[in-house]
């Protein structure tokens, strides 16, 4: 139990961001603490270098103003002055014999460089940095002409230099575990922060997993990915949600719309099975049943229809079509129907204009917005249907001036099966929309209502126009 928690922390993305923030920290820090300390040796070197310059100009001045005996007496000098085991001078003839030298006891088999001997000139001394035989610290050492065949050897112990290097090595140490470990805590609430927002997508997920679709994530309001990640994540369980109450009510409008049908063949059944029926009667009753059955049919066809346009599998024979004429034909079909019911059809057609579409699908279509206007509109009313040319296509329009549709309804009257309460009077499956919408889509296109109760009904199609003459 304790190692499964340990190894899933492991695995988690705070420790490894935890982990890679030390980690990047550490390097910096080692980083920052190695140029330090080079800028520091160098630093230190190039002072060496100039006190050790210095020495070699004021000992060969002397050499060169007072002589052999003043030199000497200067070397001496300098050396107790400064410390025998800090400094030692040396005069050597050009070959590297010893002329003159302080106190050698603290650099005993202190060595001469032939190479610095022979690469020495008057206006370039030559430095080395060696390490005196059983010395724990390095020296720099300076040659410099001294007067003609005669070098001056200078050398400056850097144990002072190179102690202060190493305290500032080792106290370093601490410094850096402090660093390292303040990283790490700082990596580590800032990661636990940064993933706070993931965690609650995740809490939410589950508990939605388990039931409870109404769960969202609570947004922080800061506005950051995680808020956007949070906003994207609940926008989808919102859509989710309409969906599945769009899948429920469409089962239950089916359930419900083919109950009646099926109820009415089972009806006509049980009494064709009930004894002493004329022959007459018997007919009667199976053209009934065949009319039930063609409806039930007809509805499960356009039911899978609707279907396979929403799936993008339907087949669309694609041709030119002249919607100028294609609307004129199909007015011209209702005609008799609104003459019946006391109705005007007026038609505002501009002439050929043209469509590539499915023929036969668009007719089905019009015929159905025809059909509804001419449904739901009382005696003595207009449907006036038009057709014209509009900037993004072919404006079809239908307006009636009949029932209208109530503002709470237009939403849902493109749904399969929604039939608003005041036109279930009036026979109607509630899919002829849905089909019409379907089909006018996978045409490119778009339809659109605007109506409200009483004040009749205007459905407007666009189809994208392929050339208009
Ligand atoms: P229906 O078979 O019921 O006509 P539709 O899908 O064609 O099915 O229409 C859905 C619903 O939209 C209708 O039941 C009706 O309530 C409303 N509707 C459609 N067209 C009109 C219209 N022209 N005037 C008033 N209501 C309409």
């Amino acid at each position: 139990m304790f190692f499964e928690r340990i190894n899933r922390f492991r695995r988690s993305l705070v420790f490894r961001l935890t982990l890679v923030y030390a980690a990047t920290c550490a390097i910096l820090s080692i980083a920052a603490f190695f140029i330090f300390y080079r800028v520091m040796v160098s630093d230190m070197i190039a002072h060496t270098d100039d006190d050790l310059t210095e020495e070699l100009h004021e000992l060969s001045s002397l050499h060169a103003s007072k002589g052999m005996a003043a030199l000497r007496e200067g070397i001496n000098r300098k050396a107790q002055s400064v410390g025998t085991g800090d400094i030692f001078v040396r005069l050597l003839t050009k070959e590297g014999k010893e002329i003159v030298s302080s106190d050698l006891g603290p650099w005993q088999g202190i060595g001469i460089s032939r190479i610095a001997l022979k690469r020495v000139t008057q206006d370039e001394p030559v430095f080395e940095t060696l390490k005196p035989p059983g010395w724990r610290h390095t020296a720099r050492v300076i040659y410099g002409l001294a007067g003609p065949e005669m070098v001056l050897q200078i050398g400056h112990s850097l144990r002072d230099d190179e102690e202060i290097l190493e305290d500032f090595g080792q106290d370093f140490r601490p410094v850096i575990a402090i660093v390292i470990t303040l990283a790490a805590l700082g990596g580590w609430l800032m990661a636990r922060r940064a993933l706070s927002g993931v965690k609650k997508v995740t809490q939410t997920a589950i508990a939605i997993s388990q039931g409870a679709m109404e769960k969202r994530v609570p947004l922080t309001g800061r506005g950051d990915e995680i808020d956007r990640l949070s906003q994207t994540f609940n926008h989808m369980l919102e859509r989710i949600q309409a969906l599945i109450t769009e899948i429920k009510e469409v089962t239950d409008n089916i359930a419900h719309d083919l109950k009646s049908p099926v109820t009415r063949i089972r009806g006509l059944a049980e009494v064709t099975l009930s004894t002493g029926r004329s022959l007459d009667e018997y007919q009667t009753m199976a053209a009934s049943t065949i009319e039930e059955c063609d409806r039930l049919m007809g509805m499960i066809n356009i039911m899978l229809e609707i279907s396979e346009f929403e799936a993008g599998v339907a087949t669309l024979n694609i041709s030119q079509v002249n919607i100028s004429t294609l609307i004129e034909e199909a007015c011209d079909l209702f005609q008799p129907l609104a003459e019946d019911k006391g109705l005007v059809i007026k038609v505002k057609v501009s002439p050929q204009l043209l469509v590539s579409a499915d023929r036969s699908k668009l007719q089905r279509a019009f015929a159905n917005l025809l059909d509804n206007a001419v449904k739901y509109t009382p005696s003595g009313g207009t449907v006036t249907v038009s057709v014209k040319k509009g900037e993004k296509g072919v404006i079809i329009s239908f307006r009636d001036t009949g029932i209208g549709i109530a503002t709470d309804d237009i939403p849902r009257i493109f749904d399969r099966f929604f039939r608003a309460d005041k036109s279930r009077s009036v026979p109607g499956a509630g899919l002829g929309l849905s089909l019409v919408r379907a089909v006018v889509q996978a045409h490119g296109g778009d339809v659109q209502v605007s109506s409200s109760s009483g004040a009749g009904s205007l459905f407007t199609v666009v189809l994208p126009h392929e050339s208009s003459t």
